[in-house]
């Protein structure tokens, strides 16, 4: 943990901090948010790792009251992370300004009477007493239970999962994808329902909290702090908030996940900014990030960057290939979100990852030795002509604004012979399947790659059924497009790669069921998404 006292050397957060919340909240907007949302009559579906009970929400001094979670798993480990905090409505979260001592434990069945692993670490104001501890020395595709203790406290109890040995031989794996949840657009239902699922691991894809201010949302709903995020108290503050949902904690307690960030982690539609104002917004928001999400050392930020593009392998099934297209891409090709004839977004030195990133990525699949090659992407890599008829309108704050990282990433693909190459995406609140193409302009030509596009959770509200009947006869290459709130669940064995489109009818109020509107699958060695049901 040496690395986590060194101070930040270039960015000076003291800067960063100069806001007084109290000033911007309404005695009213606390009442709901913390009466109706937090501590109010909402009762959790009762599972195993069902993660505060509303007796711990409403002690003063419960100091877990963001839950427990882990993340990064690998063959013999993973991150058990949680936060002290008693006040989720204040900066310092009511926690003393010196280092606390918290306890933790690792064991093999949920009564922690088999306990195998065990230490101790010290909080530090400066990472807002958040605790990441890297496990090691665990066995292979196994589950464990996890827990912290401070002063008499216990946390919640949070369960993981080991990845299998690399290259060892793995028939199944059960994972979900999910993105976007404005606390603003809807209940957290999708959240409940994702806690039943039984799924090794889980992607998050983007848009884990929103940064803007915000109308009042569902329920009198209002974002906390009530304005739009500049420092770090502000960041810090909304994750507070959104992770206090105890259906967010629970799904956090009951898997792992393998997260990343889109734009409003940061600022809507975010990237190619280098003025200072902006890398010091991006630096605020990297912390809070790092802080509150199950990751390793090596995403502690550093200076204006943050390293979260990585990769997670399980056996000689799959490489997850988790990217960052926000923090090295190019300024935003023609100004506006959509455009029409924009030519500057074809610059053959405009990128959506970075040289770094690309070559990286790009030596993942050349070397890959895994039935699967998926990449968890955040916007939509597809080619999507909006404009009905003649001419084409186009959304360039997507891959479409990178036309030739798109160019260069099918071109490695084709000519280094790639298979099973899987894209999944979040960010655009739709549910999409969609046939990559060597030439979107010729529908017969070559699929070389499937890309699924997973709904929001909430983001957007209720949505409606039916979506994209016209994109899609504009637009051949789309199989199914539909913008309801849910998931997407995966199922990934060595002869297919199966996708099941998991939603609600509504999240404006509590209750609402879960189905599948749809599913699809990808054969082995057959890019192209084929309809199940
Ligand atoms: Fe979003
Ligand atoms: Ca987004």
């Amino acid at each position: 943990m040496k690395k986590e006292d060194k101070k930040h050397p270039l960015v000076n957060y003291k800067n960063l901090i100069t806001r007084r919340y109290f000033l911007n909240i309404s005695t009213k907007g606390i009442g709901l948010l913390f009466g109706a949302g937090l501590l109010g009559t909402s009762i959790l579906k009762a599972t195993p790792f069902a993660s505060l009970e509303n007796k711990l929400l409403k002690n003063n001094e419960y100091p877990f009251k963001l839950g427990v979670a882990s993340g990064d798993p690998e063959e013999d480990g993973f991150v058990i992370w949680t936060r002290l905090i008693k006040d989720v409505r204040l900066p310092n979260g009511a926690i003393p300004d010196n280092s606390q001592l918290v306890n933790w434990e690792i064991a093999t069945d949920e009564s922690f009477s088999n306990i195998v692993q065990s230490g101790k670490t010290n909080t530090n104001p400066f990472w807002a007493h958040s605790v990441h501890i890297e496990v090691n020395g665990l066995e292979p595709s196994s589950y464990y239970y996890y827990r912290f203790k401070t002063k008499s406290f216990d946390s919640p109890v949070g369960k993981s999962k080991t990845t299998p040995v690399s290259n060892d031989k793995l028939d199944k794996l059960n994972f979900a994808i999910l993105s976007c949840q404005s606390y603003l657009g809807g209940y957290y239902t999708a959240h409940e329902h994702l806690a039943e699922e039984n799924l090794d691991v889980v992607l998050f894809l983007g848009d884990y909290i929103y940064e803007f201010k915000g109308n009042e949302g569902v329920g009198g709903r209002i974002h906390h702090p009530h304005i739009l995020l500049e420092t770090l108290e502000d960041y810090r503050l909304r994750y507070a908030q959104y992770k206090s949902d105890p259906s967010l904690q629970n799904i956090h307690a009951a898997f792992p996940w393998l997260v990343t960030f889109d734009d409003h982690e940061v600022r809507n539609n975010w990237g190619g900014e280098n003025d200072e104002k902006s890398l010091n917004r991006q630096a605020a928001a990297f912390k809070a990030y790092y802080e509150h999400m199950p990751v390793r050392k090596s995403a502690i930020p550093n200076d204006y960057h943050i390293q979260i593009y990585r990769k997670c392998s399980y056996g000689d099934l799959v490489d997850f290939n988790i990217l960052d297209t926000r923090q090295f891409r190019s300024k935003p090709a023609c100004g506006s979100n959509q455009t029409e004839n924009c030519q500057d977004r074809n610059d053959p030195f405009r990128t959506i990852f970075g040289e770094q990133q690309e070559e990286w990525l790009f030596n993942n699949l050349k070397t890959s030795t895994k039935r699967w090659n998926i990449l968890a992407n955040q916007v939509l890599m597809a080619y999507i002509d909006n404009q009905q008829g003649p001419g084409t309108k186009v959304g360039i704050d997507k891959w479409d604004g990178f036309v030739s990282s798109r160019d260069r990433l099918f071109s490695t693909i084709i000519e280094n012979n790639i298979k099973n190459v899987v894209v999944l995406t979040g960010d655009s609140h739709k549910n999409w399947v969609i046939d990559l193409k060597e030439d979107f302009n010729q529908p017969q030509s070559r699929t070389i790659a499937t890309e699924f596009g997973g709904t929001s959770l909430t983001s957007g509200g209720n949505g409606t059924k039916k979506y994209g009947g016209d994109i899609m006869a504009e637009n051949p290459h789309i199989k199914y497009a539909s913008n309801r709130r849910g998931y997407v669940k995966c199922t990934l064995t060595p002869e297919r790669m199966q996708a099941d489109f998991r939603t609600v009818e509504y999240v404006d109020r509590k209750g609402a069921p879960i189905s599948t509107e749809a599913s699809f699958y990808v054969k082995n060695n057959e890019p192209g998404a084929i309809r199940l049901s």
